[in-house]
């Protein structure tokens, strides 16, 4: 089968896609049809924390798949409540509401930070994001996500939108002297954005800017959560206290699931009837996510974590001190890790292509910036297998430059 000709005659060409059929998963490795092996450092976007095909994953999709894979939310559904319960306990007193994606828990995020506006935040309106931001693609969501490459085509919906620049207080004091919002909202660490993480010291200030003003405290966790910064959520780095958390990507097992937790005083906002869906939660998904949980929160799995990513950053440090030129600069957090290139896009998509050639699969954003986002049970090799290929690039971009 030609697979690529036949994927550009039936499906909408909305993505760009690497030129490879996967044909199975195993740990932290993915094997394509023509049998080659690639160290997945991409994890479909963040989402396979556990890597692929885990053991305790496999057997709960065969456990509940016997049971049932779909039941409504007209019934009670245990492996949700239990994983709702899990998560409001891992974080803030609240609620959970679930979704199938990302882009809806922003949806619902919003309706619920709206609804809050008729009640106690009454006289407010409106959501503060950042410069760079992304919240998601559905058009609730796309009018937060602020990089006009994603929004520029569309409708906007009707709703104010103040933009502010990562690490800018004196910005969030001045559009709180001219506005009333009801809501910040912001990554963490801004993903798709650029990989950029937020100080401590901004949060913290934001998380303060929020109380004493009376605006709700949103973290958009659905990239940094699910311990991808070596927390649970990325918010606790900084010890503040969200007034409602965004998740999805990891939270499944690998399944959509997503939603948002929804502080004290969010969480009785919505009234039957408010909002909702009809696959979400999925009892599969939510009884992946049980297992996924089970595993971050073994004090073992969560040691081995982070003595893994100490290891990659020492790797990346003597790396750039190898090599100063190529790699001026590396940002992120834990196991998310963006490395802008000074090279030209085309350079950027030719070595993304190699490292592929010597399998080893990374992400690229903002078309130069190399972005890892491995699973979090990479092991010490692995983490040699991608330095060794990715220095070896790396000499190839100078020796390219050399020539030119
Ligand atoms: C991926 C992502 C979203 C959107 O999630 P989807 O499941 O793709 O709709 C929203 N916010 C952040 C930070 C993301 O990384």
């Amino acid at each position: 089968m030609d697979w690529r000709t036949l994927d550009e005659q039936y499906i909408v060409s909305s993505y760009k896609r690497l030129p490879i059929a996967i044909a199975k998963g195993e740990g932290n490795y993915l094997y394509d049809t023509a049998g080659n092996k690639y160290l997945d450092l991409f994890t479909g976007l963040a989402v396979n924390v556990l890597g692929h095909s885990h053991p305790r994953i496999v057997q709960a999709l065969r456990d509940q798949g016997e049971r049932f894979l779909h039941i409504s939310n007209v019934f009670l559904n245990q492996p949700a409540i239990l994983l709702a319960k899990r998560l409001v306990e891992q974080t803030i007193p609240g609620k959970v509401f679930f979704t199938n994606s990302g882009a809806e828990a922003t949806e619902s995020a919003i309706k619920m930070i709206h609804k809050w506006t008729k009640t106690d935040g009454a006289g407010r309106e409106g959501i503060v994001v950042l410069r760079n931001s992304f919240h998601g693609r559905t058009l609730g969501a796309v009018r937060l996500t602020r990089q006009a490459h994603v929004y520029q085509d569309f409708p906007q919906p009707d709703f104010p939108v103040y933009e502010l620049d990562p690490e800018d207080t004196a910005g969030l004091r001045a559009i709180c002297r001219e506005a009333k919002p009801a809501a910040v909202l912001m990554e963490p660490v801004l993903g798709s954005g650029g990989v950029v993480p937020l100080s401590v010291d901004f949060l913290r200030e934001v998380a303060t800017i929020c109380q004493e003003e009376g605006m709700l405290f949103a973290m958009d966790e659905i990239q940094t959560g699910m311990g991808r910064t070596g927390k649970l959520f990325a918010y606790e780095h900084a010890g503040v206290t969200p007034d409602l958390i965004l998740f999805a990507k990891g939270v499944g097992g690998g399944l959509p699931l997503g939603g948002v937790i929804a502080g004290t005083k969010l969480m009785n906002q919505f009234k039957p009837g408010d909002h909702g869906t009809t696959f979400a939660p999925s009892p599969l998904s939510a009884a992946l996510g049980n297992v996924v949980l089970d595993e971050l929160l073994d004090p073992a799995f969560a040691a081995s974590v982070d003595e893994v990513i100490a290891y990659l950053w020492a790797g990346l440090e003597a790396l750039r001190e190898r090599l100063p030129e190529q790699l001026q600069a590396l940002r992120g957090k834990g196991m998310m890790v963006g490395i802008p290139l000074s090279a030209a896009p085309e350079e950027v998509s030719r070595l993304q292509q190699a490292m592929l050639d010597r399998g080893v699969l990374v992400d690229v954003t903002q078309k130069t910036i190399v972005r890892l986002l491995p699973p979090l049970t990479l092991t010490k090799e692995d983490v040699d297998r991608f330095l060794e290929s990715f220095a070896a690039e790396l000499a190839e971009l100078q020796g390219a430059k050399g020539e030119a």
